[in-house]
């Protein structure tokens, strides 16, 4: 067979996630890690500009942000993050999105060796929650006060067809506990065909993630021998067919520690440019998990381990490549850890998880079921908790699913993120989820800072028409049993 050539419109795997690229990217960032001339160059093309009704940035090339990534000098380096900051500062404000995972089944026909839920794995207990159970993890995530959810299975054709998952997200929609709703249902599952990626549009998903684990395909061969997630191309492939199907929304991630992170960094974002090329719109979201420890998985038997520093330089010359893409945060971290990255580009992070089938109903806030976890949580804080420390570190903590109930996916979402009407659009659904949030769910203390930090807030909505509203509708919200207002 011919050598593959890099083509980023190419739909096949090989040609847009192209190793000869990625190995030629690598020696370019290295030869130029100490180029100060190109790096300024690079900065100031990163830099987001002023225009009449809000910022645009222009984003970086996989080469670019390669050289940034490369780069040791220590000033640069700060100048990366100052930058970061800015872009964070300019399209998202000091909002938060909140979501939680749903792991629905941990039945896998898969062999990824980083993974508890590979199928040789014969300690761990396997459980698939019936639609009783969803129903009541949905209602005691409706206790706690979530809106968006991230539904989590893995790959097994028998136990968890398409039909089963497709059941799930109608019984989820479904459940209207006390003030409490899932607005969004975000589905995270293995690799499929365009005709499943349709069903799942037609059941009214918000994003489709699928973590490519890893972009080297030889070491991707490797660490998952066997079962269908063994194809790389397939795998590699699948937001092409979810974008066929009619999914625009759809999240990337890396899991970091398993490859070379510079390696990976390239592919991440030449897979973000291919979508770009072919279907006009690049990835909704890109998450940065790091692996960790879990039921017969010891990150140490990993030699590509990152440290806080470099995984903070990861998440930053993110932000600088693909300022419009959202960053995906989990538990899996510190509070330490997030509390840096939140600063340095991260728009989303997760609250109150449980990583385990069944790990929310009949669980108190402290107590959580080991059993079938996927990874150990690092933040084991509640929600409220989180929300909490979210505020008192000038964090807007938003429930807000607006763009995906008004129909602003793909494109249309990327033009209201381009049209400098965050201030007047976000901003006040930021503040009328967060005040849903402490009617109905937060403790005196968080519902206190709270109040105080949304009325704080609402001054910051430029439009006066705008800020009239949202006071109304606050205002509605505390004194009646109305929810789900929106711009
Ligand atoms: S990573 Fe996903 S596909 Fe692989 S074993 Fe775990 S659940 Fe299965
Ligand atoms: S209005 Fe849209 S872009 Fe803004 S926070 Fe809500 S969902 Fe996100």
């Amino acid at each position: 067979m011919a050598n593959p050539i890099y083509n980023p419109k190419s739909l096949k795997a090989e040609e847009f996630i192209h190793d000869g690229e990625i190995r030629e990217t690598l020696a370019y960032a290295e030869a130029n890690k100490r180029n100060v001339e190109l790096i300024d160059s690079i900065l100031d093309k990163a830099r987001p500009q002023k225009t009449e009704t809000g910022y645009v940035c222009a984003g970086l090339s996989h080469r670019e942000a390669s050289v940034l990534l490369a780069c040791d000098i220590p000033e640069k380096i700060q100048e990366i993050y100052k930058i970061a900051e800015e872009i964070k500062l300019a399209f998202y404000g000091n909002r938060i999105v909140m979501f939680a995972p749903l792991y629905l089944s941990n039945y896998c026909v898969n062999g990824c060796v980083y993974c508890p839920y590979h199928l040789k794995n014969k300690q761990i207990p396997r459980k698939k929650l019936t639609q009783e159970e969803v129903r009541a993890e949905v209602i005691a995530l409706q206790d706690m006060g979530h809106k968006r959810l991230a539904i989590e299975a893995g790959e097994d054709p028998k136990n968890n067809p398409i039909e089963y998952i497709l059941e799930c997200i109608k019984t989820i929609y479904s459940v209207h506990h006390k003030n409490g709703d899932i607005r969004r249902v975000n589905v995270n599952i293995a690799a499929t065909t365009v005709e499943n990626y349709r069903k799942l549009k037609e059941a009214g998903i918000g994003t489709y993630i699928l973590f490519q684990e890893t972009y080297h395909k030889e070491s991707y061969e490797q660490l998952h021998p066997t079962g269908p997630k063994h194809d790389y191309a397939y795998h590699t492939e699948a937001m092409d067919r979810a974008m066929e199907g009619g999914i625009d929304d759809v999240g990337l991630g890396v899991l970091f520690g398993l490859e070379l992170y510079k390696y990976e960094f390239a592919g991440l974002l030449m897979h973000a440019e291919h979508l770009e090329a072919v279907h006009g719109v690049g990835p909704h979201t890109i998450s940065v998990p790091r692996l960790k420890r879990a039921d017969d998985i010891d990150p140490d038997q990993f030699d590509n381990g990152i440290d806080d520093e470099t995984f903070a330089k990861i998440t930053a010359c993110i932000r600088l490549a693909v300022p419009y893409t959202g960053i995906i945060i989990s538990t899996r971290e510190t509070e330490a850890t997030r509390s840096k990255l939140l600063r340095l580009g991260v728009s989303q992070v997760s609250g109150g998880s449980r990583t385990s089938v069944g790990g929310y109903a009949g669980y108190s806030a402290d107590e959580r079921p080991h059993d079938t976890e996927q990874f150990d949580v690092s933040d084991q804080r509640s929600l409220d908790e989180v929300v909490r420390w979210l505020m008192e570190n000038g964090h807007i903590p938003s429930f807000c699913t607006a763009c995906y109930r008004e129909g602003r996916t793909g494109d249309r979402f990327m033009s209201l993120c381009k049209s400098g009407q965050i201030l007047n659009c976000c901003h006040p659904n930021a503040l009328m989820t967060l005040s849903e949030y402490l009617e109905d769910y937060a403790s005196p203390e968080t519902k206190e800072i709270g109040y105080k930090m949304v009325e704080e807030e609402l001054k910051r909505i430029p439009k006066e028409k705008v800020r009239a509203i949202a006071e109304d509708n606050i205002a509605a919200i505390k004194a009646s049993t109305r929810r789900d207002f929106r711009f």
